[in-house]
């Protein structure tokens, strides 16, 4: 289900412009406007859902979705042998921004951890 005020949901609709890497009738990728890392891919669902926290048993599919597409992507854009980065940040604590669930797929760097 859209929502009419939700950034991403916008991306999905095509009414806000985004560098789209991948996409299908579930989950669309395209690359973060403000990259922290030479490579850094969002993975989000198609429909809206809040956050990791508003995921349902129903969703179970739909999670594993965004998963193989990070991967793939990750090996499309040749970090399967350096390695990657993949992050879910849920709500206030999670440093969440955007109230459309994503995964972060980063790499071509070095990543520090623990993170900030
Ligand atoms: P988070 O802080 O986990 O909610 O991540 C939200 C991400 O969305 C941030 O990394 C932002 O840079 C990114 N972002 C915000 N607006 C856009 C946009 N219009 N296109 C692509 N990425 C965006
Ligand atoms: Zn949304």
């Amino acid at each position: 289900m859209a929502d009419n005020e939700c950034l991403f949901c916008k991306i999905v609709v095509g009414d806000v412009p985004a560098d789209i890497v991948y996409e299908d009738d579930e989950v669309l990728a395209f690359r973060d406007i403000n990259p922290q890392a030479p490579i850094h891919v969002l993975v989000i669902p198609k429909q809206h859902l809040d956050s990791l926290a508003s995921v349902a048993d129903e969703n179970r599919n739909l999670m594993g979705h965004i998963m193989l597409t990070a991967k793939e992507i990750a090996r499309d854009e040749g970090l399967s042998h350096s390695g990657y980065r993949t992050v879910i940040n849920v709500g206030a604590d999670g440093g969440q921004t955007v109230n459309h669930l994503h995964l972060h797929l980063l790499g071509g760097r070095a990543l520090r951890w623990p993170p900030g």
